[in-house]
């Protein structure tokens, strides 16, 4: 495929994120570490996840493929940190259905994830936009398998109740 099939508009914001991958830096703290490999095109991805409570606080993606597969994990990277893993989940679930050509919620907050939209034309691409997705759904997985009912955090509430039925 060429990238010049692409309508030009999503051809910038594409090369944009193949030029200057977003994810692509050190993360201070990396929860779950996981690669990903799309034996069909031979694009690889290594992705570092920081999570708080349920929220994913940040990302790192190194990507070495396709243009398609590089801007489709600096697009990931770009829009999940900030999310809970219930709206990453969400988006990543749209995203796959966008990618197959189905219709998708029009409250989804997709980014600049829109620009790969017309890769769906090209069923042996799809699969490098949905490289950096698969695998981070595998690291979500890994994070939750982790999260063990006691590894809760303390809340502030706890200690509050604590306090009053001591001091009664
Ligand atoms: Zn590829």
């Amino acid at each position: 495929m060429d990238l010049n099939e692409l309508n030009e508009l999503y051809q910038d914001t594409l090369l944009d994120h193949y030029k200057n991958p977003r994810g692509r830096k050190t993360i201070e703290r990396c929860d779950v570490q996981k690669q990903g490999f799309n034996p069909l095109c031979g694009d690889r991805v290594t992705m570092c996840a920081a999570f708080k409570n349920d929220t994913l606080t940040d990302i790192s993606v190194e990507s070495k493929g396709c243009a398609i597969s590089v801007a489709s994990g600096s697009m990931l990277a770009e829009l999940l940190p900030g999310k809970t893993i219930e709206e990453i989940e969400r988006i990543a679930e749209a995203f796959r259905e966008m990618m197959h050509g189905k219709e998708v919620p029009d409250d989804i907050d997709f980014g600049e994830l829109d620009a790969l939209e017309g890769v769906r034309k090209y069923s042996s691409r799809v699969k490098c936009a949905m490289l950096p997705w698969v695998t981070l759904k595998d690291m979500i997985r890994l994070w939750k398998q982790n999260s063990a009912p006691d590894n809760k955090p303390s809340t502030t509430e706890d200690t509050e109740r604590y306090r009053s039925i001591r001091n009664s």
